[in-house]
């Protein structure tokens, strides 16, 4: 029987939402994978999303790879690209409407403010010590521009970016499987930005916007996004969406500890097809590097779904 058609539909929306910006490697399609069970174990729906958004790093048939080496795996999608849905397009480059909506809710409440901070004052920012990995805190240059100041700016034909006015206080939410997080994002990271100087969207912006439309409820992803969730949460709160379940999983690394590049193409699936690996046997071995199985052996996503 078809997986899709054993889900019980507890109402549990969850997504995987990779970037084509190079093949998946395999510690995206671990990660994809426990995204995948994660919703299906839960007897919810797979929403697959393409974060296309940045255009111009988005690489020429890497979407059309990405859906087949996720088919190829056995890791099926209730909704997506493919297979349409309610809450579509599920390409990020289809839904412009969707953020410019969100934008102008946003600064309809006075929570967007424009930043022409050129490259080199970013760069002179960027230059000072950081306490946090978020890089340092925008110190909030831009935010009291009087109106006269900003004309002076876009007279001189600077084009702004739209920065988050942050409110002060600590974001807190508890990871399903990195346990209690706390951060001061006003303090930590300062306004971010939500649309970039050359009319992108950025990811924060965008991923919120999506989650929210495509009434998703249970975010699994990896660890690298940890730090964005109270961001994240943030717009969230601020655009009156209900807040979903987060589970950070951990990044896959190479033998060095490295974290793997979807550059890399020895990363990917390509030379475990050619060496003759079935969908099972890679399953097997994303399954057992992430614990599930204590041996890597041949498994299909869909026996991992019933074993508990
Ligand atoms: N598009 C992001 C990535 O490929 C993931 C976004 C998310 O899951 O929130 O890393």
């Amino acid at each position: 029987m078809d997986v899709k058609t054993q889900a019980r539909d507890t109402g549990v929306r969850g997504r995987y939402a990779p970037s084509p910006t190079g093949d998946l490697h395999l510690g995206n399609l671990r990660t994809a994978l426990l995204a995948w069970l994660w919703a299906r174990r839960a007897g919810g729906r797979c929403v697959l999303r393409v974060e296309d958004l940045d255009l111009p790093r988005v690489r020429a048939g890497v979407t059309e790879r990405m859906l087949a080496d996720l088919r190829w795996l056995g890791l099926d999608w209730d909704e997506g690209p493919a297979e349409g849905g309610p809450y579509g397009p599920y390409r990020q480059s289809e839904r412009a409407a969707l953020y410019e909506h969100a934008l102008a809710r946003l600064r309809a409440q006075g929570m967007l403010y424009p930043c022409y901070c050129s490259r080199a004052e970013l760069a002179r920012i960027a230059s000072a010590p950081a306490p946090g990995e978020d890089g340092p805190r925008y110190p909030g240059t831009c935010r009291h521009l009087t109106p006269r100041e900003r004309e002076a700016r876009e007279r001189a034909g600077r084009r702004p970016a739209w920065r988050f006015h942050v409110p002060p206080g600590v974001v807190t939410f508890t990871d399903a499987l990195c346990g209690p997080q706390a951060q001061d994002v006003a303090a930590t990271v300062g306004d971010f930005i939500v649309q970039r100087s050359d009319g992108i969207i950025a990811y924060q912006l965008a991923v919120v916007v999506d989650d929210g439309w495509m009434k998703i409820n249970q975010v699994v992803r990896g660890a690298d996004l940890l730090s964005s969730t109270p961001r994240q949460i943030l717009l969230a709160r601020a655009l009156g969406w209900p807040i979903p379940t987060y589970a950070h999983v951990p990044l896959l690394t190479d033998a060095t500890g490295a974290k793997l590049s979807k550059r890399d193409r020895a990363a990917g699936l390509e030379p475990l097809r050619a060496a003759g690996m079935t969908p099972e046997a890679v399953i097997g071995r994303l399954a057992a590097g992430a614990g599930l199985i204590p041996e890597p052996v041949p498994i299909s996503a869909r026996e991992l779904v019933a074993m508990r």
